[in-house]
């Protein structure tokens, strides 16, 4: 495949691919072009594809906190993030789907504005802007939450986009989409119910592609150990229904949403049922901070003075941005590296 960001039917085969070959992606959120083209970057050292997300405040902090209009700033953010990644991905020669996260119902705008966006880029470029965009209506009754991805979604086919959906709540919060379980973390529906995922398949798969954001578990952040109990075989129960309803094998298309923290046996055994897409975010959020912290300590002067009081050595090469921002950078990277390998992801790009 052609490296570069990915749309319609080649999306449909990369990830076909993992599923085949057994592996996911990281699908890693963003803010800037720092973490941005680290990604891309440890992708291309992993020889592997990657997912590159935005969350709606991730991409209005990418448009600039300084913009007033908060809805405009989201739409535009997004737009211009995707312009830095169609102009550079090809470069790192890797494929890189790109996403938006979390849309709850007050967001479904967001979406629908950036579908709008990607027609209109089709007409100027003939691509869109983005692979797939997620809704996640799993707070709502299960009708209207697939009514409304079935409405968007037929939008999506027509300029070659996938959906990401979620069926039951992902715990935890995560920019203030999300919901807060606390302690109740026995509550089955919380869980996934294999009946509404084959609703949601037979309702959706004759409008076009999609993928299904799994609660088994899960939960957005890290947690103390032991507080967290994934159960994968949730995932297999889907699959085993649908499979058996309908056929084909691992026919849903899964995504592990809170893989940050996660034991890697489970990662394991949640990929072997159909999982292609690992979300991670507050796990490279804190790569970045950690070795950017690193940093300032080891050089704690060159944040104090431009010039040392005493001994009057200049710390210009210390405080220069591209220095301490590198860091971070590496730190990501790092991370990332350990990502690629739990997933099974490294060295298996399809990109010539
Ligand atoms: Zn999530």
């Amino acid at each position: 495949m052609k490296s570069g960001v990915v749309f319609g039917d080649d999306y449909a085969k990369l990830i076909q691919n993992c599923k085949n070959k057994g592996f996911a992606l990281p699908a890693v959120n963003v803010v800037g072009t720092n973490s941005l083209n680290a990604v891309m970057e440890a992708a291309a050292k992993n020889r592997s594809d990657v997912i590159i997300q935005f969350s709606n405040s991730g991409a209005q902090f990418y448009a600039g906190k300084g913009l007033e209009d908060s809805f405009g700033a989201k739409v535009l953010g997004a737009v211009a993030a995707a312009k830095h990644v169609q102009l550079l991905a090809e470069h790192y020669g890797i494929c890189v789907i790109l996403h938006t996260d979390h849309a709850n119902r007050k967001l479904v705008p967001w979406v629908e504005a950036l579908i709008e966006e990607s027609r209109k880029n089709i007409k100027r470029e003939g691509v869109p802007f983005y692979s797939s965009h997620m809704l996640d209506l799993s707070e709502e009754p299960i009708d209207d939450n697939l009514q409304t991805c079935a409405r968007v979604l037929k939008d999506m086919t027509e300029i070659g986009q996938s959906l990401e959906i979620e069926l039951g709540v992902t715990g935890g919060e995560e920019d203030g989409v999300g919901a807060d379980v606390g302690d109740d973390f026995e509550n089955p529906a919380l869980y996934t119910q294999p009946e509404d995922v084959l609703k949601a398949y037979d309702l959706l798969t004759p409008l076009g592609h999609f993928s299904v954001a799994a609660s088994f578990g899960n939960v957005h952040g890290v947690y103390k150990p032991g507080n967290v109990k994934l159960r994968p075989e949730i995932l297999k129960n889907s699959q085993d229904l649908v499979q058996k309803m309908r056929g084909g094998i691992n026919p849903l298309h899964f995504v592990f949403h809170g893989g940050s923290g996660s034991e890697k046996a489970k990662i394991s055994e949640a990929v072997r049922y159909g999982v292609f897409k690992m979300n991670i975010d507050t796990d490279t959020q804190f790569a970045f901070a950690e070795a950017i912290g690193g940093y300032v300590k080891d050089h704690s002067d060159a944040f104090q003075w431009q010039v040392h009081p005493e001994t009057a050595q200049p710390f210009k090469k210390q405080y220069d941005p591209r220095v301490w921002l590198r860091s971070g950078e590496e730190g990501i990277i790092q991370r990332l590296d350990e990502a690629f390998v739990d997933l099974g992801a490294r060295g298996q790009s399809v990109a010539d």
